[in-house]
Order: C-alpha cells, then sequence, then structure tokens
C-alpha cells in the first residue's frame, strides 16, 4: 500500500479488520454511485455535461482513478 501515508497507517491500526471491511465497503458504495452519476453518454460526461459536452472521463472520475491532483 504504497499510497498510505505513515498517518493513515497508524490511523488505520485503530480498527480491527471487521471495521476496516466495513469502511471499506461503505466507501466503495459511495464510489460506485459517483461512477454511475459520472458515466460516459456519446463521448461526454452524463452527469457535467449541461449546456455544453464535458469529455470523458470528467474530471471527477479522473480524481476517482487517481489521474487528477485537486488545484
Ligand atoms: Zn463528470
Amino acid at each position: 500500500m504504497a499510497d498510505v501515508s505513515p498517518a493513515a497507517e497508524a490511523l488505520l491500526a485503530a480498527f480491527d479488520e471487521t471495521q476496516l471491511a466495513e469502511m471499506h465497503a461503505a466507501a466503495s458504495a459511495r464510489i460506485k454511485r459517483v461512477r454511475a452519476l459520472h458515466r460516459e453518454d456519446y463521448g461526454g460526461c452524463a452527469e457535467c455535461t449541461h449546456e455544453s459536452s464535458v469529455p470523458f472521463p470528467c474530471a471527477t472520475i479522473r480524481a476517482l482513478n487517481g489521474q487528477e491532483q485537486p488545484t
């Protein structure tokens, strides 16, 4: 787990495996709902596209994929 900082590792150590599994499942379900909203629709993002088309993957999906850094 190269993307976990020492501080995050210490925080995770405070939880037992069942709690971690529950937290992971809850977070995964939220990510799945975000991905369901930001789905590809005719080459654009179905959620972000309003008047002008936002190319897919949009910034939200790129952030979920670890390809976008917050500015
Ligand atoms: Zn989007």
